[in-house]
């Protein structure tokens, strides 16, 4: 498998360090909110990445982590330590503790990655009933669950000599880490600090890039709900040691793939990086990939601020969650895409047509998977990741001359990697009348505000439009790829 490596500015053949079996970390939600589809991007992404690995027979050790405890960003080069945490925020604006805001948006991530078909980090298909209290055995990690971890992390660096302490924080002194820059070529001195008004630095701070490994309660955290007791004080870990502390306890001091946003790469991977080094004495990631933004109009990245849709505003647009899948999975993770609902609606249209195509063979069975067109899709994969070539040789595929059992038969081979779950699809297909939007506009209407009610937790509204719904002659049945409308 070829991928780009952010370190070797290059794509590169990806040999893992135990033949056959590859380690592979993800960078994974901050539990403070909904997640958006900027943000379910680089899932999709990764989703594709470790099932192509499985297909093409590596065996997979994976780990997603959940940042489940304060996260302080600012918009500054350096994600200043001193934001405002933005779990405590959210926890006062709900009226509760910041862990069941984690707890809560935990749920919500779970419910999100189950309807867009992303697998647990284990390799598992989410099960419905999984929820914050059992995470921890599909393979995510929750940082507040590694804390222990994290101090002995922090330790080792200190051992080093790769720090010092100030009055608020234990910080890891950059300027002692010659190839800090490495990922981004900048000097160190180029850097400045992007100070916001509202954040106050350290006084004791020497380096605007030096960056917090134990932040004090004091000061500004004087009250800060989530704390723990370390060597330093009474406490919280800085962001980014969760994750080096994370991936070593759980893949060991050498692991392969590293993945992330890139947006990640000129500070949290960054400081990973100079966190691994600080402790082991030698880098420990092998292969950092990072996926591209999900933009506007303008270039500019969709961010929750610039009003970037959650996933249920996405299904009352009329859209199914495969249809983000199909318009994610077309475009290579290494490209900017540019976000519209025009530009979902045609991937909505091509996922649609495929499945008409592909239900139309419902009725060939026992076919096999034709070897030379997987090895052509095992190419595409290979390649970086060619998605777009590999939606390509479906449509060869369907158009050939091959039997038509065997054409199904490859085809549900693939969606091993695609994940559309077209066997499911098949399996659930019936033959009879299903509405299409625009048939009848009252319809349309109540289907709308069923969602909107479901989406508000309004069950007894929903209920209520569902027997409206039954009056005009239809059933609606909740799937996992939004509503299905039946005549009845
Ligand atoms: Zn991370």
């Amino acid at each position: 498998m070829k991928l780009y490596s952010t370190l070797d500015k290059k794509i590169v053949e990806i040999v893992p360090n135990k033949e056959g079996c590859i380690s592979m970390y993800s960078c994974g939600p901050t539990v403070y909110s909904r997640m958006h589809i900027g943000n379910i991007r680089a899932y999709i992404d990764w989703d594709i990445l470790y099932r192509s690995f499985i297909y093409t027979g590596y065996k997979m050790n994976r780990v997603m982590n959940i940042t489940d405890v304060g996260h302080m960003t600012s918009n500054d080069d350096f994600g200043s330590d001193f934001g405002d945490d933005k779990m405590d925020k959210q926890a006062e604006k709900e009226g509760v503790q910041p862990i069941d805001i984690a707890n809560k948006y935990i749920d919500t991530v779970l419910e999100d990655f189950k309807r867009l078909h992303i697998l647990a980090p284990n390799g598992e298909i989410i099960p419905d009933n999984l929820t914050y209290e059992d995470v921890e055995n599909y393979g995510w990690t929750r940082a507040t669950t590694y804390v222990p971890q994290m101090i002995e992390f922090i330790k080792k660096i200190i051992a080093n000599g790769y720090t010092y302490e100030t009055d608020q924080a234990v910080y890891f002194d950059v300027t002692l880490l010659p190839d800090y820059n490495i990922f981004t070529g900048q000097k160190l001195e180029d850097k400045e600090v992007g100070v916001r008004d509202e954040v106050e630095e350290d006084k004791g701070k020497k380096h605007p890039a030096d960056f917090v490994l134990w932040m004090k309660r004091v000061g500004k955290y004087a009250n800060h709900i989530m704390n723990w007791d370390s060597p330093w004080g009474n406490g919280f870990p800085g962001w980014h040691i969760e994750c080096s502390a994370m991936s070593t306890d759980r893949l060991g001091e050498y692991f392969d793939i590293h993945t992330g946003g890139v947006d990640h790469i000129s500070v949290h991977h960054s400081n990973e990086r100079a966190q691994n080094i600080g402790a082991y004495g030698h880098p420990v990631v092998k292969y950092w990939i990072h996926n591209e933004w999900l933009v506007t109009k303008d270039d500019a990245k969709l961010s929750k601020s610039k009003g970037a849709s959650d996933l249920d505003e996405i299904i009352s647009s009329g859209f199914t969650p495969m249809d983000l899948r199909y318009f994610f999975l077309s475009v290579n993770y290494r490209v900017k895409l540019q976000f519209s609902i025009e530009a979902l609606e045609g991937a909505k249209n091509a996922r649609k047509s495929l499945e008409d195509k592909i239900i139309s063979l419902k009725e060939y069975k026992d076919g096999k998977v034709l070897e030379s067109y997987k090895e052509r899709f095992i190419e595409n994969i290979n390649n970086n990741l060619n998605m777009s070539g590999c939606l390509a040789l479906v449509n060869e595929l369907l158009k050939s001359t091959e039997k038509p059992e065997d054409i199904l038969a490859t085809l549900l081979d693939w969606d091993k990697v695609f994940g559309f779950g077209w066997e499911e699809l098949l399996n659930t297909q019936t033959n009879e009348f299903i509405y299409c939007e625009g048939d009848n506009v009252e319809l349309d209407t109540l289907i709308k505000e069923r969602i909107e009610a479901k989406s508000n937790k309004d069950y007894a509204k929903a209920d209520k439009i569902r027997n409206k719904i039954t009056d005009l002659g239809y059933t609606i049945t909740d799937t996992p790829d939004g509503v299905k409308v039946t005549k009845i």
